[in-house]
């Protein structure tokens, strides 16, 4: 089964989607089981239980976009109750620019949500579909686009390796929101049979450059398995330049050496220079 973290999607929304795979974003089903709401009914519909699954996929209110979208999205009947196993679907009958767009108008969707339930206008289906392509449109542009040029690369589409019997797989991500100053880093601890052993998601405040983003992150994965006391474990980012410095001293195999090159890569990001 894919997995947010290791999908060929999406470099656009990644701590949305890894939330919306591991049903941790605050539907009424969810707020429900924490006992923050009394009922579990979707509030644009009423008449279901608003879980992951039904909020982007089976609401009347979600279908209703999905049926104005042009190609095999609209043409797409998954009939699966979890948000994971709709996008694991999807994953075999998209291809990476339309999986992407899949991604991002889900978000959008949340979003819409959000302003129904808390306020807000609410965008006419058409508009929200094409906010939600331009957005990957633009993504695709920008950082995909200076990848080629070899100007820096941030994305990789590579798949998850398991680690040796008896270790843990800590993979790591980080998401920019520049316009906000916000970064979102998303880590999941699993073990050589793929089960899923810790995971945590935190929004930071006043980061800006994708690069000190990567590194924070990385370092937020070692401390996150150093205090869960993981005996052994096995880090893997898709942030390719913090991998390559990361990787190039003489202590590479030094839990302790690499937080401090990740904490160092954080404060050189830092300086004036
Ligand atoms: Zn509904």
């Amino acid at each position: 089964m894919a997995s947010p973290m290791e999908s060929k999607s999406s470099p656009l929304c990644p701590l949305f989607l890894w939330r919306a795979c591991n049903d941790i974003l605050p539907t009424k089903n969810n707020l429900y089981k924490r006992k923050v709401v009394i009922d579990q009914l979707c509030p644009i519909c009423n008449s279901e239980v608003e879980s992951v699954g039904h909020a982007l996929w089976r609401c009347v209110s979600a279908q209703a976009v999905w049926c104005c979208c042009e190609g095999p999205i609209q043409k797409s009947s998954v009939a699966a109750e979890e948000f994971i196993d709709i996008f694991d679907a999807l994953c075999d009958r998209l291809e990476d620019t339309e999986l992407e767009g899949f991604v991002s108008i889900a978000h959008k969707l949340w979003t819409r949500r959000n302003k129904v339930v808390f306020g807000g206008t609410v965008l006419p289906h058409t508009v929200l579909i094409k906010q939600a392509l331009e957005l990957v449109e633009d993504f695709r542009k920008t950082h995909l686009g200076t990848a080629e040029l070899g100007q820096g690369e941030l994305i990789s589409y590579g798949r998850w390796h398991r680690p040796a019997l008896n270790s843990i797989k800590i993979n790591w991500d980080a998401a920019l929101d520049g316009r906000k100053k916000l970064m979102g880093v998303g880590i999941i601890a699993r073990d050589c049979q793929g089960e899923v052993k810790a995971a945590m998601c935190d929004v930071i405040p006043y980061i800006r450059d994708p690069i000190i983003a990567e590194a924070i992150a990385a370092r937020f994965a070692v401390l996150f398995g150093r205090n869960l006391g993981f005996e052994s474990i096995d880090l893997e980012g898709d942030a390719r330049e913090i991998i390559l410095a990361l990787e190039n001293t003489e202590d590479a195999d030094s839990i302790h050496g690499f937080q401090g090159r990740c904490w160092n890569l954080c404060l050189l990001g830092e300086s004036p220079t």
